[in-house]
This record gives structure tokens, sequence and C-alpha cells, in this order.
């Protein structure tokens, strides 16, 4: 498959309903995640996958319909029936589970693809524990985060290495009330983490 064949499939997904601002619910777009896929296909990194926080799924799908045993998980469950909608809409088998990514723990994965909540909101568990549970629960991490976390990303997962750095462009739809324009343009950082 090709990365715009992937992207267009991933684009018919549904996102969160009704996002909640406190979890920090922000849907990855098509063109990102089939952006973070690609790399990991590059990386022969999309054998066995759990995609942490999956959110509606799109990682988690994407990396089965690459070929991928997929495992997504997500505390949410709201979220996870969309997830779940999402997975029969495009006939990828995923595993999805309902827990929470400071809790759980997973064995047999090979790599974590993720997107995490950037931990701006208090109530989330932020992107410490995601990292944290990640690096526990796989070789190699794909993890995206908000722009200048390198400083603190390369310190924090020691003594697991950053291994690549990418900025991405990532289109923002309006999810939120006090956003203003529809769609806002900002800069991620793609972290590739080898432990
Ligand atoms: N990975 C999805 C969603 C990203 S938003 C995507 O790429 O589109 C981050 C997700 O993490 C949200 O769905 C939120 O509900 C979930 N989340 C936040 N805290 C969590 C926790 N402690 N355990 C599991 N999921 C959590």
């Amino acid at each position: 498959m090709k990365k715009k064949q992937l992207e267009m499939i991933l684009e018919r997904l549904e996102g969160f309903g009704r996002p909640s601002f406190q979890r920090e619910q922000y849907a990855t777009p098509a063109t990102v995640a089939a952006e973070m896929l690609f790399l990991a296909a590059m990386h022969d990194d999309l054998e066995t996958v759990c995609d942490l926080g999956c959110g509606t799924g799109i990682l988690a799908i994407g990396a089965a319909l690459l070929g991928a045993r997929a495992v997504g998980v997500e505390i949410d469950r709201e979220a996870l029936a969309a997830a779940r909608r999402n997975a029969a809409l495009v006939g990828a088998d995923v595993d999805f589970i309902q827990g929470d990514v400071s809790r759980i723990s997973l064995r047999g994965i090979d790599t974590v693809i993720m997107n995490p909540p950037f931990g701006a909101q208090k109530a989330s568990a932020g992107d410490r524990a995601f990292l944290s549970r990640a690096i526990k629960t796989a070789r190699t991490v794909y993890s995206l985060h908000n722009r200048g976390s390198e400083r603190f990303i390369r310190a924090f997962v020691q003594p697991c290495t950053v291994q690549e750095v990418h900025r991405l462009a990532c289109p923002l739809k309006r999810s939120f009330e006090f956003h203003s324009r529809s769609v806002k343009t900002i800069e991620v950082e793609l972290y590739r983490i080898s432990c």
C-alpha cells in the first residue's frame, strides 16, 4: 500500500464525538498518522504494535492495515467504541483494551506508536506516564510531541535513546469551543526511541 492510499483510508475514520478537554483528546490527522506509520514500516517496526491512548484508533488501525498485530489501549469508553466502529468500517483487525496506561502491563509488544496527551492539563496522565509505560512495554517507541520537547524527551527516556526526530506539520481541526480558526497548523515532533 502507498502512503497516500493509507492516508485516504484513514481520512474516513470518525474522530472524537465530544472531545474531552481534560483528557486532551486530539485525533491525529490522517497525514500525520500515515507519516508515522510509514516511518515505522521503513524500519521494519510493524510486527506487534501497541497504541497507548488510542482514542478513536487511527494509529492502531493504520498499523493493522499495514500488516501489524495491533493493540489499542484507551481509558475513555466512548472513544473506544468509536475506535471499534472505525476498525470495522475499514476492515482492520485490532484488539482494543479499556485501561489506564499508568496501570496496565502488556507483554510481547515490539513497538509502541502513540500520540500521547501533551500534558498541558493537570487531569490528564500527561506525556510522562505515557513515555514511562511505552519504554517499559517495547524496544522501539514512536511518539508525537509538542515542538521544543527534545531536551526533555532525551533526558526522560534514559537509558533508552532518541534515534530520530522528525518535524511534521500537523493540521488541527477545530475541536474545542475557544479555538477560533477552523484549522490551525502546528509543528509537532515525532520521536523514534530505542531501548
Ligand atoms: N492516539 C489517538 C488519540 C490521541 S489523544 C490519536 O492518535 O488520534 C490522547 C488519548 O489518550 C485520548 O483519547 C485520551 O482519552 C487518552 N488518555 C488520556 N489519559 C489516559 C490514560 N491514563 N490511559 C489511557 N488513555 C488515556
